[in-house]
């Protein structure tokens, strides 16, 4: 992604600087600001610090501000504030944090909602989404624009909590919508070579074939080319290997997601076979494995009025016909999907992992060493066999014609 971000007013001691309560709200919000910057720098996006440090007055700090995020092409702007005028006591109830947006059509609103929760995760009270037409940042830039108001500098049961750092990761959090798990799956696919991708996809979607009823090979080649293996923007940012939407046809079925999302434009195409962008909410996985766990519910459950969408998918033992369930479904908007899926089985022969076995943790495997027609011969075979190290368990074996 690309950011602007900037800390609100000019430095303490200045004009038109921040509130001053028990803490400063210039200081906190560069200080949050600054951490904010360095993660997500380090996560790989593209940031630019707007904060204006020397303006003279109030109206040229907002100015400065909005000149220089708008010299940059960016995702999102975001500002970073705190709030002040609260009720000052220490009543054990924080007053919390909220985030403004121009009005509620705003792009920017599904990041703002996320970076409210995140916050509020952190013990804050969540004031929520509030649109502010009138905030000069919020109207005059270009970009999606949001106005974090972090928390209240004037309330102790607030400033107790407080601490950069955490507010900080909560604030990326928001906006990349990543669990910080999720940075260890993703840096596991951004070292792996094409062949490594697919021999790791393989196993973990005959993994979850294992719970899901869903071939293996269907769940690998889709993951394979919607993913361009493991590298496109959505995997690495999001492990969302095949462009799950946050919100899916209006369908509800059993997920394990945990509703966090990831913004980004979208290439898709109409039947004519001319494309149009969007801009879309995508959905954010912990790991690869709830990706696949999700991904798999939604093909199983999925529906399309009072029928499901992509009925006999579970338990379809041939690709070709999966991938064409798939399509007559909706799935994809790209009129050479099925071909293109097939290819990629064939290519890579992902039909391997259609019979390979996972063991459930904990469980173990016997092999019968022999049979005994009494229980003296079978309990004298055990203890030769236990001589030789193998351990076996004596059972009755019912034979049937
Ligand atoms: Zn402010």
């Amino acid at each position: 992604m690309r950011i602007n971000i900037h800390a609100g007013h000019n430095p303490d001691g200045m004009a038109a600087c921040g509130a001053v309560g028990l803490i400063r709200e210039s200081t906190e919000a560069r200080a949050v600001k600054d951490r904010v910057m360095a993660q997500l720098t380090a996560m790989g996006h593209t940031v630019h610090d707007c904060t204006c440090n020397n303006g003279t007055g109030k109206e040229d700090v907002l100015k400065r501000i909005v000149a220089a995020c708008n010299s940059h092409e960016v995702d999102i702007d975001v500002s970073i504030h705190f709030n002040a005028a609260a009720n000052p006591k220490p009543d054990g109830r924080t007053t919390g944090t909220e985030v403004l947006v121009y009005g509620k059509a705003s792009p920017a609103v599904p990041w703002a909602q996320q970076i409210a929760d995140s916050i509020a995760a952190l013990g804050y009270r969540n004031r929520g989404v509030k649109e502010r037409p009138g905030l000069y940042v919020l109207k005059h830039t270009k970009a999606p624009a949001l106005l974090v108001e972090c928390c209240f500098v004037d309330d102790p049961d607030d400033v107790a909590i407080y601490n950069a750092d955490r507010m900080a990761a909560a604030i990326v959090a928001g906006i990349t919508g990543q669990a910080a798990e999720t940075t260890a799956d993703a840096a596991r696919l951004a070292a792996m070579s094409r062949e490594e991708f697919v021999e790791y996809i393989g196993r973990m979607a005959a993994a979850d074939m294992q719970t899901s009823g869903i071939l293996a090979s269907v769940t690998a080649a889709q993951s394979i080319l919607e993913s361009g293996y493991g590298k496109s923007e959505l995997a690495l940012q999001a492990l969302n290997l095949g462009g799950m939407k946050a919100e899916l046809s209006g369908n509800t079925w059993a997920s394990a997601w945990d509703g966090r999302v990831y913004i980004k434009d979208t290439a898709e195409q109409r039947e004519d076979g001319s494309y149009y962008t969007i801009t879309a909410a995508f959905r954010s996985y912990p790991s690869v494995a709830a990706y696949l766990a999700d991904h798999s519910a939604y093909l199983a459950g999925a529906r399309a009025g009072s029928d499901l969408r992509y009925a006999g998918v579970v338990g379809c033992r041939d690709y070709r016909q999966a991938f064409q369930i798939l399509k007559d479904g909706g799935y994809a908007t790209s009129l050479e999907y099925v071909g293109k899926l097939c290819a990629v089985v064939e290519r890579w022969n992902l039909t391997r992992f259609d019979g390979v076995s996972q063991e459930p943790d904990g469980s173990l495997w016997a092999n019968i060493a022999g049979l005994s027609y009494t229980w003296a011969e079978a309990s004298n075979f055990g203890q030769m066999l236990a001589q030789s190290g193998i351990r076996t368990e004596l059972r009755r074996v019912n034979i049937l014609e």
